[in-house]
């Protein structure tokens, strides 16, 4: 008697039910976007839990996005109860990279404590790199290098891999040289960037038959959620995994590939039917999710790609409403217009948690939060890393990381002076200096400094206030919660101080941001474990906060669904966005056209999509022309209405003979740098202007590393000249210490590293 089929296997279609339960040999699942891939990639890891086939730790399972693992883990432990509850190797590619390569960092030269930058600091890096190399930054500026060296990363090339072709363009043809050189600096930093979690693994397996072994022999099933958007650094890393058992299942849609900017490689779909040449290949057309005409509209709308593997969808829900086209007058309008009408969905009964409104970019997002701060409409904002990337919580992020990891020396360099405490570009010099001819960590530098009379008193005082304070964190920082640390911190560093005293309105919002990381460091135990969730957090979806409308990117909603969409901002320039239109080419216009059938099929029931004419982006007007996009949704899907003209609507002019409104961006870059940081960001993916401070070509001199021990060719007796004492007589000398009688200034204690022979 065949026993009924357990809960998560009930309800599937049948080509479902065949790739959860096809549990010998490889799984490719390729569809459209609603039809329940992610729900069926959900199921199987239920049924091989539930089968018994591989214990919880025994599961490689990545998903594009914390959330989503979250999602996952819980679908899951419903179907299965507490089986899930070991689930160690269920995260995104960059959360399980960090988690293995923490295991083997000694293997590859780190400890396994190693931080985790971001872009900011990858850029600061390379810009001290290419200064201390003496490349023409502005030929060669450090953020097309970053860019670059990411592009590597993805494609799984150390620097040793790349040919004398592939670092030409770069550096003054030294690409492959500075790469070199920034993998040394992160290693002597004990830091890796978000390229190195999945390389430095991918080394390994390739070159470490103990570890390659072990990890193909745990990973009984390997199953990859958003396929499509793998690049071949992660395709290679799960090839190798999987070759033991052949179990790997990898579910996605080419349609809604999106990342090729961070390196994706949708041919990674092609590339899989051919290295497992067995795999059972399932295709699903019935979508769940969306109403016909919505998936009319996006089906239309992805028919002007070329090159795409191409499906069929269909949906057995109600017609539903046509997508809706709303034309207004401006950004302001557009918002308000958005926030009443999620008033009125709200008086029909629905809830907020059922409303998204997905934007093109990040800077879009300010309008709605200042609309709907005022009408009181709750909102989240999900997405990138817009908390963490404040100002102030990075300052405060860095204290922390000064304070667990010693060797961070970008940290330390952005909290030595903020707030100010009057040490100088000199003094900062000074610490370089010495840390470089020591070969120290920049704080263990700050230290030593303090025992000479190498800075000048006021300097001095400054820095040991600060230095004591370091000394005393660090001690105290495993007897107290993560919490309780970064409040005392910021108290005892005058951050806050400062920042009550500038009395701004700014000022107190920064305030504010900061109590709310101290609230959210609560949920952490350790203060390492608090940084490696900074660092990872790729969407920082906080906890369900009840009713509230979510507001975020496109590329953040991926995989997500809601009854009611909003698409803002469909203008030529704003999406497809200005950066694709300049590229040219059908390439970068064909993935913007993906992103906008990922737009229109998140949403289930109702879809809006806006346009304004006028729009202010970055402090001045542009009249702007309605997405192309727009025009290429089939006319019957879509009904329009347009708050200005009233008639025919402005999506229907030519946008094409009409001049580009944000020509002037890209004209005149000199002008975004005295309009604050939107400007220069936008400047800056311009391929603009840079304005690094030369601060660090100082230290370009002293780059000879001499250890501690001192110098053999300075003795006692000898005559010597320090740029600030003058000429004076070595007196006593102790490891790297000097005491000089000076001829004019007395008796000093200096380094040697800044003093030469007289
Ligand atoms: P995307 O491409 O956007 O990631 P997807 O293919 O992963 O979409 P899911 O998110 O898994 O699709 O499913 C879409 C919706 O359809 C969900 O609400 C899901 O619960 C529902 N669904 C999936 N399979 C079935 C089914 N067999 N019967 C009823 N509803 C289903
Ligand atoms: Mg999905």
């Amino acid at each position: 008697v065949p026993r009924a089929e357990p809960a998560y296997l009930r309800g599937l279609n049948p080509e479902q039910h065949k790739a959860v339960t096809a549990l010998d040999g490889p799984v490719l699942m390729l569809a459209g976007a609603g039809t329940g891939k992610t729900a069926a990639l959900t199921a199987r890891l239920a049924h091989i839990l539930a089968t018994r086939r591989a214990w919880p730790s025994e599961i490689l399972a990545v998903t594009f996005t914390n959330k989503a693992a979250r999602e996952m883990r819980e679908r899951v432990g419903g179907h299965v109860g507490e089986a899930v509850e070991g689930m160690p190797w269920l995260g995104t590619f960059h959360s399980i990279g960090a988690k293995m390569l923490r295991r083997h960092a000694e293997l590859v030269g780190l400890q396994s404590n190693f931080t985790i930058i971001d872009t900011d600091d990858q850029l600061r890096l390379l810009k001290q790199l290419i200064q201390a190399n003496d490349i023409d930054d502005k030929r060669f500026p450090a953020r097309q290098l970053a860019a670059q060296i990411d592009g590597w990363k993805n494609r799984g090339l150390n620097p040793k891999d790349l040919s004398a072709a592939d670092s030409e363009a770069y550096a003054q043809g030294r690409g492959q040289e500075i790469y070199q050189l920034y993998q040394d600096r992160l290693k002597a930093l004990n830091a890796c960037d978000f390229g190195d979690l999945l390389l430095h693994m991918l080394t390994l397996l390739k070159t470490d038959r103990a570890v390659l072994e072990q990890y193909q022999q745990r990973f009984k099933y390997i199953l990859v959620d958003e396929y499509q958007d793998t690049n071949a650094s992660q395709y290679l890393w799960l090839r190798l995994l999987a070759q033991s058992h052949h179990n790997i299942c990898c579910v996605g849609d080419d349609d809604q590939s999106i990342y090729s900017w961070r390196g994706a490689e949708v041919g990674n779909i092609l590339r899989f039917e051919k290295d497992f040449p067995e795999a059972t290949i399932v295709r699903l057309e019935q979508n769940y999710r969306s109403t016909p005409q919505i998936l009319a509209a996006a089906s239309g709308l992805i028919q002007a790609n070329s090159g795409r593997l191409g499906k069929t969808l269909w949906t057995e829900l109600d017609p539903g409403d046509k997508v809706r086209v709303l034309g207004v007058w401006d950004g302001p309008e557009e918002a308000r217009r958005v926030g009443e009408e999620l008033e009125a969905l709200q008086r029909g009964g629905v809830s907020l948690n059922d409303c998204a409104i997905l934007v093109r970019a990040q800077f879009q997002t300010r309008e709605f939060e200042d609309r709907f701060i005022a009408i009181g409409m709750p909102y989240r904002i999900i997405g990138g890393f817009r908390f963490y990337e404040r100002a102030e919580i990075r300052d405060a992020l860095a204290y922390l990381r000064v304070i667990n990891q010693p060797a961070d020396d970008l940290a330390f360099e952005r909290i030595v002076n903020t707030p100010k405490r009057g040490l100088g570009d000199k003094s900062v010099e000074k610490i370089h200096r010495l840390a470089r001819a020591s070969g120290t960590p920049l704080s263990r530098a700050a230290f030593d400094i303090l025992d000479s009379d190498e800075l000048p008193p006021r300097a001095r005082n400054a820095l040991a206030g600060l230095m004591k304070y370091v000394a005393r964190w660090r001690d105290e920082m495993n007897n107290m919660t993560p919490a309780d640390l970064v409040r005392q911190v910021l108290d005892e560093s005058g951050y806050t101080a400062a920042l009550q005293a500038e009395k701004s309105v700014e000022a107190s919002g920064r305030l504010e941001n900061l109590s709310e990381l101290a609230r959210a460091m609560e949920e952490y135990e350790t203060l390492g474990d608090f940084l490696e969730h900074v660092s990872l957090v790729m969407d920082n979806d906080a906890a369900d906060q009840g009713d509230t409308a979510t507001i975020m990117t496109i590329h953040a909603a991926k995989g997500l669904e809601f009854h009611n969409v909003f698409l803002v901002g469909w203008e030529e320039g704003v999406f497809p966005s200005q950066r694709a239109l300049d590229e040219g080419g059908t390439a970068s216009l064909e993935e913007e056209r993906r992103l906008g059938y990922v737009a229109i099929t998140r949403a289930r029931t109702r879809c809006s999509i806006l346009h304004a004419a006028n729009r202010r982006i970055y402090g001045q007007w542009t009249s702007s022309i309605p997405s192309r996009f727009i025009g290429e949704i089939p006319a019957d899907a879509v009904e329009s209405e347009d708050s200005m003209t009233g008639g025919e609507s402005l999506w229907r002019a030519n946008w094409s003979e009409r001049e580009d409104p944000f020509a002037h961006l890209a004209k005149d870059p000199d002008r975004a740098s005295r309009r604050g940081p939107g400007w220069q960001r936008a400047a800056h993916l311009k391929g603009g202007f840079d304005s690094t401070p030369n601060r660090v070509k100082e230290n370009r001199r002293s780059a000879v590393s001499l250890g501690n021990k001192g110098r053999d060719d300075i003795q006692i007796g000898a005559r010597v000249f320090h740029q600030k004492f003058g000429y004076g007589t070595v007196a006593e000398k102790e490891g790297n210490k000097l005491e000089i009688d000076f001829e004019t200034s007395g008796r000093k204690r200096v380094l040697d590293s800044f003093v030469s022979l007289g």
